[in-house]
């Protein structure tokens, strides 16, 4: 998968890159990712990329031509690529975007800064806008960072083991159970003794009820109901029970 990220600060996204998985993951070719200077396909002497905005108000916006000139070389050599725009305004990202981009071969993300970006690129020359949350951020470069990072991830080859995938949040629909590692006994706090026993039907049981209760408590946006099957029901109807015994609820009840 090729990933071009269009921006007037490439060095807040070349360190992040070069990291961890990622990093590996350029190395091994299992992804490209291009950083492309808009400032270079600005085309007066001072190279300018942002202007006051018409009708007045505060801040700048990004003039039109060196965004619409750095698309295009990206349009031309490869028209297939889907450019997205980072916008406050655009689809709210979450997994299931994720997965929809990581079936592309070619995106290009662009990244607003000031005001944002003149509109008649929004209308001619972007095929997706796309928000990281209902909040702003100065600029678009660690949203872009946070889906080329939520993407990436999901290639084949990319995560030691693709399994991690399977059971995480989000992708079964529910927030994934707890985890525990070494020590055993932690500052006095003991790890489940299921987890101990061996016993792998009772721990995959255990991890659903898990996964069904703290979806429960922390989303329950999440948990359709009518989607759930009654063995599922049940087992979070009986965590409901075991958690109410301790004092442990649903927040706001
Ligand atoms: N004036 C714009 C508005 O009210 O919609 C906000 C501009 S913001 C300060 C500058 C740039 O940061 C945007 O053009 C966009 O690229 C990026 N940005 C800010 N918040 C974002 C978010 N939640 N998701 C994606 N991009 C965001």
């Amino acid at each position: 998968m090729i990933i071009d990220i269009l921006t007037i600060f490439p060095g807040m996204v070349a360190g992040p890159i070069r990291e961890s998985i990622i990093g590996k993951a350029i190395e091994r070719k299992l992804i490209d990712i291009r950083v492309i200077n808009i400032r270079e396909y600005a085309v007066d002497t001072h190279r300018t990329t942002d202007d006051r905005p018409f009708g007045g108000g505060s801040g700048m916006v990004m003039k039109p031509e060196p965004l619409a000139a750095s698309i295009g070389s990206v349009r031309e050599n490869d028209p297939t690529a889907r450019v997205i725009l980072l916008s406050p305004q655009g689809r709210l990202f979450d997994q299931k975007i994720a997965f929809e981009l990581s079936r592309l071969n070619h995106i290009c993300l662009v990244c607003g800064r000031y005001e944002g970006v003149d509109e008649r690129i929004r209308n001619h020359y972007v095929d997706d806008e796309i928000s990281i949350g209902d909040y702003v951020v100065t600029g678009g470069e660690l949203p872009a960072l946070v889906i080329v990072d939520a993407v990436a991830r999901l290639l084949p080859g990319v995560l030691g083991s693709d399994e991690s995938l399977i059971e995480e949040s989000f992708t079964t629909g529910l927030l994934e159970y707890p985890q525990y590692t070494r020590p055993e006994i932690f500052e006095s706090h003991r790890v489940p003794d299921i987890l101990l026993s061996g016993n792998h039907g009772a721990i995959q049981r255990w991890r659903r009820q898990q996964a069904l209760f703290r979806t429960w408590q922390r989303r329950p946006d999440l948990l359709n109901n009518d989607e759930l099957s009654s063995e599922d029901k049940q087992l979070l109807a009986e965590e409901i029970e075991n958690k109410k015994d301790l004092g442990i609820e649903k927040p706001g009840n």
